[in-house]
């Protein structure tokens, strides 16, 4: 019996280190090998058949499943508290998946419009296209907002557990009682928060997608993505709404909630996957395993670190504000209390003094944080959201989002604090003797 099997619950420090591992013989290497492969040889004619008639639980083609991927797969659903996960190429693949296995033409989505950005776009303008309608909530704690938005035809909610750059967090618990209320399922992006920080799953949430490019592989050099089913959602109550799941039948007489229970929603999209194809290269599955064997100790230090570098930027006098919701002035204290006592994650928003010429000065005077457009890093990371990420949006989407021009988003890694401080204090004197040969009429 190997450790991930033995039936009491263990810690989640030993579970990220040994939960879905199993025996790979003859040799018995500690490490999960690599399987670069492109398919798994049949021992004969009627195991070909055996395994594409799903009869045969082994692999057969990479696309469909790999023993590397595999092992991701189960490692990520255990810290989830999933029935199981999908691995797949990225995070926008991981939402897409998701999307693609639940809606159909006609359909409605309603999602919070505090979510990532390459997800806003997919939701609004690649759905539309495939005629799928969808609505955004503006501020994704208005319960009444939701309520108000959901129609007979919604088929998912979406949000994301702390959305960047802002860190506001979201009530998953609230939520998600207002989702099953309605019949509908809650999809929530827990990237930020990692299962370290938070299950959105053990909150009432139904599927949680994450970009494994982040946290997860934690060190800014793979792309990944996964998604996790709860699998306590009952897709069997509505077979209108989820015919893919309850109403069509297979050759085998019996709709995909027949055959897998409650892996059903997991069954489909791994299908789902298979046929779009964002397939990750086991190499990635690799690193992304690795990755997690320290996220707790990554997603402890980085949360302590942003909470020591917000407070000491919030008493900066040419710093506007400070979002993070560890700090005692934010309208998220109480819901990061609840939801995140073991840290309010790495990644905050801090509002230089003097929009956008203010914030070129710091962003090119920082010498230890990368500019760039990523988070989760083991480096600190830099971005201005007005001109990169957010570039897109109007003026007034930029406001109603709370996204101005002296905005940048930080992404704590595991540098000293002291040399993070003095990085950003030396930047922040850039920006005042900036101002000086201004006034003085030299600049
Ligand atoms: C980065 C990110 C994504 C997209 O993930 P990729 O791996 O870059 O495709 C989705 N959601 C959130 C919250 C992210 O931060």
């Amino acid at each position: 019996m190997t450790i991930a099997e033995s039936a009491e619950r263990l810690g989640f420090s030993t579970r990220q280190l040994h939960a879905g591992e199993e025996a790979h013989g003859p040799h018995h290497p500690r490490a999960t090998p690599i399987y670069l492969t492109a398919g798994f040889e049949f021992d004969d004619f009627d195991q070909g058949h055996a395994r594409f008639a799903g009869t045969d639980e082994g692999f057969s083609y990479t696309r469909v499943g790999n023993p590397t991927n595999a092992a991701a797969e189960r490692r990520i659903a255990d810290l989830e508290s999933g029935v199981g996960a999908v691995l797949v190429g990225s995070g926008q693949a991981a939402v897409a998946t998701t999307l693609l296995t639940l809606v159909s033409a006609g359909d409605h989505v309603l999602s919070s419009s505090s979510i990532y950005e390459g997800t806003r776009e997919l939701l609004r303008d690649d759905l539309a296209r495939l005629g799928v309608d969808v609505d955004f909530v503006d501020d994704p704690n208005d319960l009444a907002a939701w309520r108000r938005g959901i129609r007979s035809r919604t088929r998912l909610l979406f949000a994301e557990s702390i959305p960047n750059p802002k860190n506001d967090i979201l009530d998953i618990a609230a939520l998600a009682g207002l989702a099953h209320e309605r019949g509908v399922p809650l999809v929530v992006d827990n990237t930020l928060a990692t299962p370290y920080l938070v299950r959105p799953i053990e909150h009432g949430a139904d599927i949680v997608v994450h970009s494994a490019s982040k946290f997860l592989a934690g060190h800014g050099t793979v792309l990944g993505g996964v998604v996790v089913d709860g699998g306590r959602f009952d897709w069997g109550a509505q077979p209108d709404a989820f015919p893919q799941l309850a109403g069509d039948r297979g050759p085998d007489g019996l709709t995909v909630v027949e055959r897998s229970g409650r892996a059903a929603f997991l069954d489909l999209a791994r299908r789902t996957a298979m046929r779009f194809g964002p397939a990750p290269s086991p190499l990635n599955a690799f690193l992304i395993l690795q990755g997690i064997e320290t996220l707790s100790l990554r997603v402890q230090r980085q949360s302590e670190t942003a909470l020591q570098l917000a407070r000491w930027l919030e008493a900066q006098p040419a710093v506007e504000s400070v979002d993070y919701s560890g700090l005692d002035s934010s309208p998220h204290r109480d819901l990061a209390a609840r939801y995140l006592p073991c840290g309010q994650g790495s990644v905050f928003a801090v509002t230089i003094r003097g929009g956008r010429k203010a914030a070129r000065t710091f962003t090119d005077a920082l010498r230890i944080f990368t500019r760039m457009t990523h988070l989760g890093d083991v480096r600190s990371l830099v971005l201005h959201p007005a001109t990169t990420t957010h570039v897109l949006r109007t003026a007034d989407e930029l406001a109603a989002s709370g996204i101005g021009e002296g905005l940048l988003r930080l992404s704590i890694g595991l540098e000293d604090p002291t040399d993070l401080i003095t990085d950003l204090d030396q930047a922040l004197a850039s920006v005042a003797a900036a101002d000086i040969l201004l006034e003085a009429g030299i600049a």
